[in-house]
């Protein structure tokens, strides 16, 4: 098996990594960097160039892991695309709202490489996508498969626990079985369950290494931090301020609003107005939709309909008003230059009564990781193009990732016992932790960082 990791760096950037399986090609997902523009936002394609794909295998929808699937697609027309159901929905709708992002990137920032696709092109791959079920082995050209398929290279779907229709990748062939965890959580969320991964039966685990260098504190427990979270919001109210979460707009947004729905009905909250972005309310609408018929804690929560959230988008987010007593829940999650978080980020900095609050992973370098770093009093800007704010407003910490500990990490890796692990999605410092964690605690297994763009024999 020859695997090559697709990404510009070690890093959290357009996640894509190539595997070559007893002669089959496949791509394990297509993301878009979250920091960069133009064709540093590109995974690097070149060691695909003179080879045909057979299939790309997207585990779930966040921008860094299926961003720029249409333009893969387009290289490589023979190959199938599969990914679990909800990811079919939920990436419609996100790569149409990159064209309008990308788009207005063109005009204000001159990049003229955008927008990458159109709307057409989008319409065109979606058409195309394979859409199959967790837990169920399917050959790779997309036939169902017998749980004891043998001689011919299959893949399956493990529940990740991250997102909706957020999933592991097992791909068995001949001789090798090879899983990816993508983006993984193994704590329950207040919407999504932990995940249901394999256990046994893999040779290589590519593994994500998001919290690599975060230690879990002994005491914390989601449950805790939900109620540290509603009485930061009710103090900041009593100052007379508003509150700016910013978050993604897939899995932190809905998470976010079951939390204030289980904080009203607990009268841990006051009846407060909440505002989230229109990609959000989207993103919601396809969390409700599948209510039902996903694996969630509330499945009979209706999220729109119960906390029923103003909308905000790029035209009126300009009219509005910070107002004291409301929660602002914007994406991005990283407060990248001209979304709605950044625009009311800018809004707030300068003023004590407000307050920021970050639940989740942010890059170290993007406005919203520069921003929770910052000292009181300091001053910083929001984005190469904004002046210097100083900082004054009241900005605290909560733990809601949606990406496993580090310690959940290892203890998963040493359950499964592999002979080799690929470490993947993580900066280099979480990478080192991982890495030198896992040469201690599973000796036998061979621990690899893979150098981008370089061939590797597994
Ligand atoms: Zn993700
Ligand atoms: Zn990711």
């Amino acid at each position: 098996m020859k695997f090559t990791n697709l990404t510009r760096r070690t890093e959290i950037g357009a996640n894509s990594y190539f595997l070559e399986i007893d002669g089959h090609g496949v791509v394990l997902d297509c993301g878009m960097h979250p920091k960069f523009e133009g064709e540093e936002a590109l995974p690097n394609f070149k060691p695909l160039q003179d080879r045909q794909l057979d299939a790309i295998i997207v585990s779930h929808a966040h921008q860094d892991h299926i961003g720029t699937l249409p333009v893969l697609m387009r290289r490589q027309p023979g190959a199938r695309v599969f990914m679990p159901e909800a990811t079919t929905a939920i990436g419609e709708a996100l790569l149409h709202n990159s064209v309008n992002v990308m788009t207005r990137q063109r005009e204000e920032l001159g990049v003229m490489l955008y927008p990458l696709f159109t709307h057409r092109e989008t319409d065109r791959a979606t058409d195309l996508w394979q859409s199959c079920p967790m837990n169920q082995r399917v050959t790779i050209s997309g036939e169902r498969a017998r749980p004891d398929e043998s001689g011919i290279l299959t893949f399956e779907f493990f529940d990740a626990g991250h997102v909706l229709g957020s999933a592991g990748i097992l791909l068995r062939g001949e001789s090798q079985s090879v899983f990816y965890t993508g983006d993984v959580n193994f704590d329950d969320q207040t919407i999504m369950q932990t995940a249901v991964f394999p256990e046994e039966g893999v040779d290589i685990l590519i593994m994500e290494c998001t919290r690599g260098d975060h230690e879990t504190p002994p005491d914390w427990s989601r449950e805790s931090e939900e109620h540290r979270l509603a009485e930061a919001i009710v103090h900041a109210f009593d100052q007379g301020g508003c509150v700016l979460i910013p978050v993604f707009a897939l899995g932190k947004t809905q998470e976010l609003l079951a939390m204030v729905y289980k904080f009203k009905r607990a009268n841990l909250l006051p009846d407060c107005p909440i505002y989230i972005g229109g990609l959000s309310a989207k993103m919601t609408e396809i969390y409700d939709a599948r209510s039902g018929m996903s694996r969630r804690h509330l499945p009979r929560l209706q999220l729109l309909p119960e906390v029923d959230p103003f909308v905000l988008n790029g035209q009126n987010i300009r009219d509005a008003e910070a107002r004291a007593g409301r929660i602002y829940a914007l994406s991005s999650g990283m407060m990248t230059a001209k979304t709605l978080s950044n625009i009311f980020a800018r809004r707030l900095i300068e003023n004590p009564q407000h307050s920021i609050f970050f639940v989740g992973y942010a890059d170290p370098l993007s406005p919203a990781g520069i921003l929770r770093q910052a000292k009181p009093g300091q001053e910083i800007a929001l984005g190469s193009d904004e002046p210097p704010q100083r900082v004054r407003c009241n900005l605290q910490q909560f733990q809601f990732s949606a990406h496993a500990s580090r310690e959940s990490l290892i203890s998963y890796a040493k359950k499964l016992a592999p002979k080799k692990v690929v470490l993947v999605h993580g900066d280099p410092p979480a990478v080192d932790w991982v890495r030198a964690k896992l040469l201690t605690e599973l000796p036998g297994a061979e621990v690899i960082v893979p150098t981008p763009g370089q061939e590797l024999e597994l």
